[in-house]
């Protein structure tokens, strides 16, 4: 789902500059089955989804950047007949939420595979993330790195977050807020700013950020900005985001 725009940004990308290229999607039953099916194809350079990001990190020859961190790769490039992992959803995500300017914390509701990558960069940036999630089985990978992480059942909403995070899937495809109405109305009243890393719909949870009045992103540059950094991977750095990114941006026209 997240990726359903992929294949336009990036060959609408390859085609403006000429470059022969085409980026298509495959669907693959079995992670195992990566390393296999990236030859078998003879690919260049690959994004992973969901649910195949760890596993991809596992496949890979070499991990470079944030992604040897997070444990989990969305790009694949192949360099000298070795496969080399990135993650660009993290540093997307960095860039997406510069226009909101400085932030010291964040709240991230959800522990799945985003919640880890955007919980890394934030720390790593100075912005002191706090991870809710509905349940407490995905909390060992926050607890075990010394993030500050509860369940709904342990979490008391005592501090002011400047952005909260929609990382979870709620909202996806149901109606269901990412957490209790009241809690959640009670944080953005103290927030500055809130986003949410699903795109193309409002959700619930921008349904309440929009009554907060607060600024506010879906995850469409998101989305943009770990395409851009991913496009730039697959033209082996050639060609710099700043020509990359306005392209690609025409393509969310379409
Ligand atoms: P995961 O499946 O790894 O994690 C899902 C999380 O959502 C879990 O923490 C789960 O909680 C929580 N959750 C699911 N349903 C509910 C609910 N009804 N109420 C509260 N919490 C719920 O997903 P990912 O982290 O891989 O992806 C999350 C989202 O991020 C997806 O919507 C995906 O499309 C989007 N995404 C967007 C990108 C972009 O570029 N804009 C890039 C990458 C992802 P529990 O542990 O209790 O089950």
């Amino acid at each position: 789902m997240s990726h359903s725009r992929s294949p336009l940004m990036h060959n609408h990308v390859f085609k403006t500059l000429g470059i022969d290229a085409c980026y298509t999607r495959t669907h693959l039953s079995d992670s195992s089955k990566l390393r296999d099916v990236f030859f078998a194809k003879a690919l260049s350079g690959a994004n992973i989804t969901v649910p195949h990001k760890e596993a991809a990190f596992i496949a890979c020859d070499e991990i470079r950047g944030i992604a040897k961190v997070i444990g989990a790769v969305n790009t694949i490039i192949l360099e000298n007949g070795r496969l080399i992992g990135y993650n660009t959803d993290a540093d997307g995500f960095l860039r997406a939420i510069e226009s909101f300017g400085p932030l010291k914390n964040a709240l991230i509701l959800g522990a799945g595979g985003t919640a880890k990558a955007l919980a890394t960069v934030l720390r790593q940036n100075d912005i002191e993330p706090v991870i809710l999630n509905r349940s407490s089985k995905r909390l060992d990978y926050f607890n075990e790195n010394g993030f500050k992480a509860f369940s709904w059942d342990t979490f008391i909403p005592s501090n002011a977050y400047d952005l909260i995070i929609n990382t979870t899937s709620a909202g996806l495809s149901d109606d269901f807020l990412p957490v209790d109405a009241t809690l959640l109305s009670d944080l953005l009243s103290r927030a500055r700013c809130a986003i949410d890393v699903i795109y193309g719909k409002e959700t619930p949870f921008l349904r309440e950020v929009k009554k907060a009045k607060l600024p506010y992103k879906d995850g469409s540059d998101m989305l943009l900005e770990q395409g851009v950094l991913a496009n730039s991977l697959f033209m082996h750095g050639t060609v710099s985001t700043d020509i990359i990114r306005p392209i690609m941006q025409q393509s969310f026209l379409y």
